[in-house]
């Protein structure tokens, strides 16, 4: 039986990427120390006896008894807010978390993949971003604690690779959606979906010309797990090439949500980027992936999760 370690595993990706490795047989360890996390999110997994979960800070030395063939590395806050929030944690989790963890790969054999960004590209001139473009960041920005950590992640574990020949994998995602993000952790999606719910005014940030790509989180985790097993060492862009702007999006939430609010604008956030889709050629050609769910699709099972949370869930931490 294949063992594998998954860290950030209460969040919203590193759950889901749980439920997929249980499903194929693999025992899972899973490592939080729930800065951001949930155990809501993993507690269905929590009896099942090829499941067990560590919580730890990944910042500080990692230990794990018996053999390990696979780590995931995806501990680390995620969103904007969370990000400005605790600065000094998302760098340290993103150089010594992985560095601990390179480490604990090297000395168990294992395979290595980190969780990067799409974020490494910045505020991107080449659009849409190919993994060849090495971006376009503001390192002493308010985002540059996460950005910089994500290229020093990708730093460090090329050269575990190609120092130590470790077999390691990166994957650059772009912005992923799906039941389990926090309702009130910033993001776009959940922002919206929140504001819908609680009958508030959808906020958007500047004047809603600035576009992502959004991808739905079975997508993600196909992705993910295909680039896992394949054996190509170089970044891989997954996300879904389907771009929208912050302004059609908002409608579209007003659409599905059946709300009678309006839209605000706010101040946009300094070094927000201006357009945000990924090249996938290389995930087509490598892994013969490609995203299947459709946006409206998509967004219906995540609002249908977001709608049935009990209604305190609505208020748990916002300001
Ligand atoms: P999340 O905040 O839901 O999950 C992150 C998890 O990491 C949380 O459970 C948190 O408690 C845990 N964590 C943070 N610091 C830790 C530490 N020092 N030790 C142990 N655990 C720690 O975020 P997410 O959306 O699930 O993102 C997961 C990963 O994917 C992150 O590395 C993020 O940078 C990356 N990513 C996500 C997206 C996206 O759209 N969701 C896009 C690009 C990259
Ligand atoms: N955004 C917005 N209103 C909100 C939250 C976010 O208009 O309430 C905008 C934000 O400025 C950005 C986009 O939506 O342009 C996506 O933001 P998110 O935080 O989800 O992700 P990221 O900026 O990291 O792609």
């Amino acid at each position: 039986m294949k063992r594998t370690l998954i860290t950030g595993a209460a969040g919203f990706l590193g759950s889901h990427l749980c439920d997929r490795f249980i499903k194929e047989g693999h025992h899972v360890i899973a490592m939080d120390n729930l800065i951001t996390g949930d155990m809501r999110n993993i507690e269905h997994l929590m009896p099942h006896p090829n499941f067990e979960f560590y919580h730890h800070d990944v910042t500080k030395f990692v230990h794990v008894p018996g053999e390990l063939h696979y780590i995931l590395h995806f501990a680390s806050p995620a969103s904007p807010i969370d990000y400005l929030k605790i600065p000094i944690q998302t760098l340290k989790v993103g150089a010594m978390g992985t560095h601990n963890l390179l480490g604990l790969a090297r000395a168990k054999g294992a395979r290595f993949i980190i969780a990067s960004t799409s974020e490494v590209y910045g505020d991107p001139l080449v659009h849409p971003q190919t993994e060849e473009y090495w971006g376009h960041v503001n390192p002493i920005g308010p985002r540059g604690c996460y950005d910089e950590a994500k290229r020093y992640q990708e730093a460090i574990t090329m050269a575990y690779h190609r120092y130590h020949g470790l077999e390691t994998r990166i994957v650059r995602i772009f912005n992923t959606y799906g039941p389990r993000m926090r309702l009130n952790d910033g993001r776009v999606l959940p922002a919206f979906i929140g504001q819908a719910l609680r009958g508030e005014d959808l906020t958007i940030f500047g004047d809603g010309s600035q576009t992502r790509s959004f991808c739905y989180v079975s997508d993600l985790v196909e992705g993910i797990y295909r680039l896992l097993l394949s054996d190509y060492p170089y970044p891989v862009n997954i996300g879904n090439p389907s771009e929208i702007t912050i302004k059609e999006f908002a409608e579209e939430i007003i659409k599905l949500t059946g709300t009678d609010q309006k839209v605000v604008y706010k101040d946009l956030p300094q070094d927000d980027p201006k357009q945000r889709q990924p090249d996938i050629s290389k995930a087509q050609e490598l892994l013969d992936w490609e995203p299947k769910v459709l946006r409206d699709e998509g967004l219906r099972i995540t609002y249908d999760y977001f709608k049935n949370l009990p209604e305190e869930r609505l208020y748990e931490d916002s300001e």
